[in-house]
């Protein structure tokens, strides 16, 4: 019997989490799933800065996250290695790591990213 409940509880700690993730996924989704994709080759620089562009900073490495899963999943440095420059949330990174290689107010359209071509590297493209 006490088995059972304590299953019931591990059962039901799973189902939380991976609610949270469907939930944190529906929210992508919902805010604009496609454009949250990053685009083939494209550069951390230029992809963070396109989704502050459309999304804004959430005082969290969210982007840069979401461009290390996409394209280095094993890249667990990245974070450490942004924070060690001084990127310690997306418009961090823009002001610190990149200052060249973001967008500006009146950058528009954005400059289009000239591509990376070692998959998983944090340098910016010769945009
Ligand atoms: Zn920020
Ligand atoms: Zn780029």
């Amino acid at each position: 019997m006490r088995g059972e409940t304590l299953q019931n509880i591990m059962r039901d700690e799973n189902t939380t989490a991976a609610t949270a993730a469907t939930e944190a996924e529906a929210y992508l989704e919902a805010a604009g799933g496609e454009l949250t994709r990053r685009l083939e080759r494209e550069c951390l620089p230029c992809y963070v800065s396109r989704m502050l562009d459309e999304f804004g900073c959430d005082n969290t490495l969210r982007w840069a996250k979401h461009w290390r899963d996409a394209c280095a999943p094993d890249g667990r440095g990245l974070e450490r290695e942004l924070q060690d420059r001084g990127g310690f949330c997306d418009c961090g990174i823009g002001y610190n790591v990149y200052p060249d290689h973001m967008l500006h107010e009146g950058d528009k359209p954005p400059p289009a990213c000239a591509g990376v071509f070692h998959r998983g590297s944090t340098a910016p493209c010769s945009r």
